[in-house]
């Protein structure tokens, strides 16, 4: 990461703007991205494993985040996520930290427990 950056991993907006090859949403659409921006195009993304595609991006970490005042998501049908109505996005903000935690920490979890009893955890 080069400085200066603007920093900002966890996110939720409208989309303001739509590139030509975007045919799933539109303008004003209320969205949010996973931690991992997959290109949507590879074995890894098609197989729902976008964290480890080869072609990634991380909004705040490679690429300008949520504290910019827009934020370009590339591969947008595959990446956006749209948001419930009754959703605001200080929730959905919070949502997404949660969730990404408790998939980091289960994962942990399982890989702890996979050593302690191999036969049991699969
Ligand atoms: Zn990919």
């Amino acid at each position: 990461m080069s400085l200066p950056h603007v920093p900002g991993h966890e996110f939720a907006g409208e989309i303001a703007e739509i590139g030509s090859q975007v045919s799933r949403f539109a303008l004003g659409e209320r969205v949010t991205v996973p931690f991992v921006v997959g290109c949507g195009r590879c074995e890894w993304c098609r197989s729902g494993q976008a964290q480890v595609c080869p072609d990634q991006t991380q909004p705040g970490f490679t690429q300008a985040g949520s504290f910019a005042e827009q934020v370009a998501i590339g591969a947008a049908d595959f990446n956006l996520v749209r948001l419930p109505d009754e959703l605001d996005y200080v929730t959905q903000d919070m949502v997404i930290a949660i969730q990404r935690d408790e998939q980091k920490h289960r994962r942990l979890f399982e890989g702890f427990l996979r050593e302690l009893c191999p036969d049991e955890v699969r």
